[in-house]
Order: structure tokens, then sequence, then C-alpha cells
């Protein structure tokens, strides 16, 4: 469906005469085992209506318990954010109808969120950092699916009937706020897009939910606002819904600013509604009329304990928060002196945990790099999978990469045993044990493999012997064959030559 035609002003224009204002509301839905508040499992993509019970379809009589891992993530969301964490909020009750919410209200929280009045210093492209002030995160539940069959564009409109999936009702959301965000000025969609990035990443870092937009897991709606230049008072704001790539969050705020602006400055109002973003031509349309927060009548949930982690808990918490991955991305950069480009490589590869893992796990960056770049690489690419997804751990990369260090196997017989590790053999150490693939070092056997050869080779042997060194390479080669390529050739190399002096 394309929106009428919509007067846009040139984006140049645009940023001359207004200023915008963003506020960006990012969905999160975590990947805890089971949901918010019941047992259920989370898993995505079940058969409809197979992850339900009693407290997620809202049925009477049946009673909430908080998730207390959702909790924890909550907090370390917030503290990942530089937010306060709440000595004591309590859950609250959102009012509305929609089929997709059995229980006609929403377990949310109001004005108790779990944290509060945090900030993020985003990487913009250029290096520098733009910092986005947090004004809270709460926890709240996931609502079901509706799925409109029978019409041409999949809306409600038009459909013939809808069918409704409750196994996403009740899993654990976190929604984040900021607030507003001025000052961006031209870089505005540059700065949401960034935004959005950095939190992904850092939601990635945390470990708290697999942030995939394409599965909904990370839901992006974005706020603009125009004012003109100099002025103080934010002008109205849209709220453009399930923005939901990193590329549409940068495309759909340029497109509201120059709606906006040509809406402003033929004189005007921009109406206070949320919009629908097209992914197909980039731009929005109305969507309903703004609800206020009466029109919600929240009111503090009876069901539920209120949440109240106590400072000891926060603080080990505090202690597990990772360094921001993309300032990670840098120190290792700068350790490894790679180029931009290589990294970029790496972190698109999806190679660059996988080989700080294997680093961490004790191998030299230079060998973990060139294992997951180039031979693992081979192998997921002929699985059709992603690299961490191979049945192979960085500390199993490790262990192979120190066999060949400590000239256990030769680079070549270190393949085969990757490839028993990835055939579900085992360890690397043990696999070389079970099956007899060190490294031939008893230097008597691999003398006497030399002299063998070299007897069954004597017109060889005797250009050796007269000074033509290139021919030992023949010699080399039998030897390796006969101990099935396990001696180290250069090894080997030196004892035909020593026996040809
Ligand atoms: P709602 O429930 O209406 O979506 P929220 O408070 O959840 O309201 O989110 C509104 C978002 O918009 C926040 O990020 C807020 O900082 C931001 N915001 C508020 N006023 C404006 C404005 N005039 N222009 C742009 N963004 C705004
Ligand atoms: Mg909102
Ligand atoms: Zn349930």
């Amino acid at each position: 469906m394309s929106a009428p035609t919509v007067e846009l002003m040139d984006y140049a224009d645009v940023v001359t005469r207004y200023e915008p204002v963003l506020g960006m509301e990012v969905h999160v839905e975590l990947s805890t085992a089971t949901k918010m508040f019941c047992g259920c499992p989370t898993t995505f993509g079940a058969e409809p209506n197979t992850q339900v019970c009693p407290v997620c379809l809202g049925l009477p009589g049946s009673l909430p318990v908080v998730n207390q891992q959702a909790v924890e993530s909550a907090i370390r969301i917030g503290l990942a954010l530089n937010c306060s964490i709440t000595e004591w909020g309590r859950f609250a009750r959102k009012n509305y109808f929609y089929p997709d919410q059995p229980k006609n209200y929403q377990i949310s929280q109001y004005d108790e969120p779990i944290a509060t009045n945090g900030y993020l210093d985003v990487p913009l492209d250029d290096g520098s950092t733009f910092r986005v002030e947090i004004e809270r995160a709460h926890m709240e539940e996931d609502t079901g699916k509706s799925v409109h069959v029978g019409g041409a564009t999949g809306r409600i409109h038009g459909a013939s009937h809808s069918l409704l999936d409750y196994n996403r009702a009740g899993v654990p959301l976190i929604e984040i706020v900021t607030k507003p965000i001025t000052g961006a000025g031209d870089r505005a969609p540059e700065v949401a897009r960034a935004y959005v990035t950095a939190l992904r990443d850092l939601l990635k870092a945390l470990n708290v939910s697999d942030v995939r937009m394409e599965h909904g897991s990370l839901r992006c709606d974005a706020n603009v606002s125009l004012m003109p230049v100099g002025a103080s008072e934010f002008g109205t704001r849209t709220e453009t819904k399930n923005v939901n790539s990193l590329k549409s969050v940068e495309v759909a705020v340029r497109f509201e600013m120059r709606r906006q602006a040509a809406v402003l400055s033929t004189g005007g109002v921009v109406v206070q509604e949320t919009r629908h973003f097209h992914e197909a031509d980039g731009s929005t349309s109305p969507g309903r009329r703004k609800e206020t927060a009466e029109d919600y009548r929240y009111f503090p949930e009876p069901d539920l304990e209120p949440v109240a982690p106590d400072a000891a808990w926060v603080e080990q918490l505090r202690g597990t928060i990772p360094e921001y991955p993309w300032l990670r991305r840098a120190r290792i950069q700068d350790e490894w002196g790679v180029s931009d480009e290589v990294m970029r490589d790496l972190v698109n590869a999806g190679a660059l945990d996988l080989i700080i893992a294997t680093v961490d796990a004790g191998a030299p960056a230079t060998q973990a790099r060139s294992w997951w770049v180039a031979y693992l690489t081979e192998k997921a690419n002929e699985r059709g999978v992603e690299l961490a997804d191979l049945p192979i751990t960085p500390a199993q990369v490790a262990e192979v990469i120190g066999l060949v260090e400590a000239k256990t196997v030769n680079n070549k017989v270190a393949k085969q045993v990757v490839d028993l590790v990835l055939a579900g053999e085992g360890d690397p150490a043990k696999i070389v044990e079970d099956k007899g693939l060190g490294m031939v070092s008893d230097e008597g056997a691999l003398q006497a493999e030399v002299d063998k050869a070299l007897a069954a080779n004597p017109d060889i042997a005797d250009k050796i012997r007269a000074g033509k060194v290139q021919a030992a390479g023949k010699i080399v080669g039998d030897v390796m064959k006969a101990t099935r390529g396990q001696a180290d050739a250069a090894r080997v190399r030196e004892l035909v030559l020593a026996a040809c002096s």
C-alpha cells in the first residue's frame, strides 16, 4: 500500500529552517527460556498456540509470577545504559482492548520503572560520539500476534478474517525510551540509526536478547518533531511505528522531517498521531490518533509483588556489564593492527567474537583469525550455516592451534583434526591421541624412513649428493606419505640433506 502523494521539502532546506527533535522507543524481547509471568516457553516459530497457559491467555483466576531472569536482564540493561535502578517499583496495568491481548490489559510499568535517567554515548560514522539521554527502561509483556487473512496487504482492512497466535503473549519485553534528542540538526537521521545500532550491539553483548529486527525481537518506534531554528518549544511529534531495520530508522526519520517541514512551511499543523512505515518506498502514512496516558487508565497491578532488587544484587550485576562493543572493537583493532576494512569484514562474517574467544582461550591472534576466516568459513559455507553455528568451539580451535604450535600435528593434519571435531568426535587432543595422528617425533623412526626412501631411489640420492638440493623434495614427499603426513616436513628435509652430505 503506497501512501497518497505527500509534499516533501528538500532535506537541505529542512535543516536550514528547522531543528529536529527525536524520541526513540525501542522494544526488546528478552531471550529468557520462559515468559514474563508464567512458565511457558518462548521459542520463536513454534506452531501457533502451542506455548500458552491460563496465565498468558488471561483466563480468570490465573495468577502471574515474575520471571526473576527477566528482572535480572532488565537491571543489567539499565546499568549498561547508565541508569539508576529503582529500589522499589510496582508493575502497572495498562488497560486497552485488542484481540491479541487476551487479558484486556497489558502488565507493564508506568511511573515506577525499573531503570531511569541514563545515557548512551553513541558512536557516529565519523568517529565522534553523540550522547543520547535515556528517560527510562521498563519491563512489560509482549502481545500475541494477529494474522489478517484474505486481503491483499496483510493488514486488517480488506481481510476476510483474522487468526490469533498467543505464543508471543507474555514474552518478556523491555521498553527503552529516550529523552527528547535535540541538537542533532542535519545528523538527526544518522543519530537515530546509530543509536538503535549501538543499542542492538549492546543488548547482544549483554546476552539478553537475540536482537533480530527481522524476527521482531528488536522493534523501534521513531518520534519526530520539528521546531523553527532558534525556537525552544518543541513542535508536535509523530510516532512512526515498527521501523524494523537499521536503515529504515534513518529513512523514516528523514522522511518525517521532510514531510513535516513541508506541512509547517505552508502554514499547516502536524497532527499528533502514529504513522506506518512503508519499507518499499521509505514513506510513512497516518495510523491512529495518539492515545494519551489517561486513555489507558493505568493502575498498580494488584496480583504482583513490587520489584525490590537489593543493592548487593544490583552491584553484583554491575560487575557483569561488558565493555561497550564498539569500544572493544576499536581496542582490539588497535591491538591487532588491522585496517578498518579487515575489521569490518570480520564483523560482517560474524567472526569477530569467535576470534576474540579463541584468543581468550590462549591462541595467538593471527592464527585465530586465519582459522576462522579461511578453513572454518569454508566449512560453514559448505554446510550453509553461520560460523557461530559450526559444531566447534573457540576453545577447541585454540586447542588445535596449540597442537600445531607444539608441533604435535602439522597444518595439514590439523585440518583433519578440525574435520573430526566438526564430525562430533570430541576434543582435538583426544582425537589426535585416539587416532594416532600425532607427528612422528621419534627421530630413529624418521631416520629409518629417510634411509628407506633414499635406498629406493638411488638415482635421486646421487643427484642430492651431487649438490642438486631441490631433488630432495621427492624424498621428503615419500617420507611424508610413508608417515601419513604426520611428520615435520622441515625436519625430514634436514635428515635427507644430512644423509646425503
Ligand atoms: P508515548 O507513550 O506517547 O509513546 P513515550 O513517553 O513512551 O510516549 O515516548 C515518547 C517519546 O518521544 C520519548 O522518547 C520522548 O522523549 C519523545 N518526545 C517527547 N516529546 C517529543 C517531541 N515534541 N518531539 C520528538 N520527540 C518527543
Ligand atoms: Mg510509546
Ligand atoms: Zn503461559
